[in-house]
């Protein structure tokens, strides 16, 4: 028996750290324009080492991170790449050593530090709607850049991250937020200049393309290969990750015989379903369970019942694949003497016909929340190129 198998794919992120790359660079006004790839929470779980080499290897030289242990682990690998660290700290002497480019939160904050911010590059973080932290005012952003320039300190960015991105409201929410920080970079590089303006996730680049007076991106889905919604989608991306488990029985359900925890599912009629040895203890979030599809020898059926270690997959009905991620689905039933599941096939949750957006769609979670619990230690990992 296999176990159940997490694949991912390098050469899927390489060639879209390639791809959006050039992108940028094909429709950027600036000649320095570029990426920073995003790779907080262990590069989106699929681990930092191998993806941080997949992204440099597609002509990543600028990665951004939350977390300073995982700014020190990048640095061990790479001397000529810049690193910024989005979490506002004061572990002022580590980001010297290690050439580590830092986030100034507050006015407040240089009052406190100037003193030991010497010789560290500083981007200036502006809350914007998200307001976790970054100056919340045009005053607040003119002080902190004369104090710097008073005291020496080098001030080479300015960033934020939009708290709409990734929803479409009828309030427009996003396109406020996104104008009134367009109209504040238009008014503070009058008076200075930055080497570095960034301010876009994966759906903020996919709804607008580089955003004017900016020199960077800084997604991360995009790069893992996943679309945060149609506006960008085209065949150039590629996912990088497949799920799978194995049909370990195959069990006949008289109508009205139930299956699972708590009879989860209780067929109206004599229905025949496959066992599959995955679970939501692997890391598969429950809302990508009942009700949403597998493919099994390039057929879709769709899940029934889920369990810490098992799912339980419909097998004499199957979905025509033409129609799928359609409200029209079509299903077709088998006689199951003609089915062709058997023991020990192969049942994928994900790969590039069902990719993570799909069921982000389907309001099952973004693409990030199904990726970030994947269960490594129970899960059968492959790396592959
Ligand atoms: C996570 C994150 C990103 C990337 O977001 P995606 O939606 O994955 O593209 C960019 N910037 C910051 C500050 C983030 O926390």
């Amino acid at each position: 028996m296999k176990g159940a198998k997490l694949t991912i794919n390098l050469s899927a992120l390489q060639s879209n750290a390639k791809y959006i790359l050039e992108d940028v660079k094909r429709t950027s006004t600036k000649k320095d324009s570029g990426v920073i790839a995003m790779v907080k929470n262990n590069a989106y779980n699929l681990g930092l080492a191998k993806v941080a080499d997949s992204f440099y290897k597609g002509g990543i030289r600028f990665f951004a991170t939350t977390s300073i242990r995982e700014c020190e682990a990048i640095r061990d690998r790479y001397s000529d790449v810049h690193i910024l660290c989005v979490n506002p700290n004061t572990e002022f002497d580590f980001m010297r050593e290690y050439g580590i480019t830092a986030t100034l939160p507050s006015f407040e904050y240089i009052q406190e530090n100037y003193e030991k911010m010497r010789d560290i590059s500083w981007h200036i973080e502006w809350a914007g709607y998200m307001r976790r932290s970054g100056c919340r005012s045009e005053a607040e952003l003119r002080n902190i850049l004369e104090f710097a320039k008073s005291k020496g300190i080098k001030i080479e960015g300015l960033w934020t991250h939009f708290s709409w991105a990734d929803t479409f409201d009828k309030e427009k929410n996003y396109e406020k937020e996104r104008d009134e920080w367009i109209a504040l970079l238009k008014n503070i590089t009058k008076d200075y200049s930055f080497n570095y303006i960034h301010s876009q996730n994966s759906a903020a680049f996919s709804r607008d393309g580089i955003l004017p007076n900016h020199t960077h991106i800084r997604p991360g889905i995009l790069l893992y290969g996943y679309y945060p919604h149609d506006r960008y989608e085209n065949d150039k991306i590629t996912p990088s990750i497949e799920l799978s488990g194995e049909v370990i029985s195959i069990i006949k359900l008289s109508a009205g015989e139930s299956i699972g925890y708590c009879s989860s599912f209780v067929p109206a009629e004599n229905t025949f379903v496959a066992v599959v040895n995955i679970g939501y203890g692997d890391g598969l979030l429950r809302k990508r369970g009942i009700g949403h599809d597998v493919i099994i020898n390039d057929k879709k059926y769709k899940l029934v019942s889920f369990m810490m270690s098992h799912t339980v997959v419909k097998i004499d009905e199957y979905v025509y694949m033409e129609d799928s991620f359609d409200a029209s689905e079509k299903i077709i039933r088998v006689n199951i003497e003609n089915s062709d599941v058997k023991v020990g096939d192969t049942v994928y949750y994900y790969n590039k016909e069902l990719p993570l957006h799909e069921f982000t769609k389907k309001g099952v979670g973004s693409c990030s929340e199904q990726m970030s619990p994947l269960n490594y230690s129970t899960l059968e990992v492959e790396y592959i190129r």
